[in-house]
């Protein structure tokens, strides 16, 4: 299915710009695929040896460039762990100089220099999403490994410290279950209001042997790239092409007028209204 898609998404026309969307869409980017964790939930199946392959300044300046002319109202920076990579400040600086911008990191990377110079490129626009498991180690630290959860909670306060408006995302787990509540606490003692956490379910795909099996056919599509391709949404992992919509990343349009077309087909096939973009 996906590769009936790609294949005819690069015969066809781009759409015009401006028209594809008059809605709220995300765009996905990620920008590396290397990460100081190796989390046993992986999607993007990274690890401190798994190959970079960053997508590089240049592409996301110029993807942001698309993605505000396409009407995309928020972009998210997430890999791996975008902290490692040196660029990482330009990338965002220049993403929230444009739109509303969201970062996802395991914070415990984020002191002394690398915060400062987060800092230097704060504004109302960008936002910081941190992974976090549980309200104390041992749920947390199950499938992010040993000693994670604290340096995690260090990053958490030192971001809130310097001013910084921090979201939380959870990956519900076997080990955290029975332990939401507490979590819950936790993540409300740091200040950090319901609407701004995230719980989701455990996906399998990439690390992951456990989980929701999850595909085109079950997500809305929330526009996703890496250097490899675009894709049909951010649980993509490296090594299944199935949610491929594009190998190329010239063009935002293009790929989006393909997910376009591919909802618009799967509604008349099953007689419903159509999807939308998240
Ligand atoms: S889940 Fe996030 S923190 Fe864990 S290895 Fe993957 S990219 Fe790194």
């Amino acid at each position: 299915m996906v590769q009936q898609t790609k294949s005819s998404s690069m015969q066809e026309t781009a759409p015009e710009k401006n028209t594809l969307f008059g809605r709220q869409s995300k765009l996905w980017l990620y920008t590396n695929f290397d990460c100081n964790l190796t989390c046993r939930y992986c999607v993007a199946e990274s690890s401190p040896t798994t190959p970079r392959r960053a997508l590089g300044l240049d592409n996301v300046q110029r993807l942001v460039d698309e993605a505000v002319e396409l009407g995309f109202q928020k972009v998210f920076f997430t890999g791996g762990e975008p902290f490692i990579l040196n660029d990482i400040y330009e990338m965002l600086a220049y993403a929230s100089s444009r739109m509303k911008t969201t970062v996802l990191t395991n914070a415990m990377l984020l002191r002394s220099k690398r915060l400062e110079k987060l800092c230097a490129v704060a504004n109302e626009n960008l936002s910081v999403q941190v992974s976090l498991d549980g309200g104390s180690a041992e749920p947390h630290d199950a499938y992010r490994g040993e000693g994670s959860w604290i340096k995690t909670v260090e990053g958490i306060r030192r971001l809130q410290a310097a001013g910084f408006h921090v979201s939380i995302s959870s990956t519900e787990t076997p080990a955290n279950s029975d332990y939401l509540d507490e979590l819950h606490a936790f993540r409300r003692s740091l200040g950090i209001a319901d609407d701004d956490h995230f719980v989701r379910p455990l996906a399998r795909r990439g690390f992951s042997q456990e989980g929701m099996d999850v595909g085109m056919d079950t997500l809305v599509p929330e526009v996703t790239v890496t250097v490899d391709g675009i894709y049909w949404h951010p649980l993509v992992s490296p090594s299944d092409a199935d949610m491929m919509v594009s190998t190329q990343i010239a063009s935002l349009a293009e790929a989006v007028h393909c997910i376009e077309r591919h909802l618009t087909a799967v509604a008349a096939e099953a007689g419903s209204k159509r999807t939308e973009f998240t």
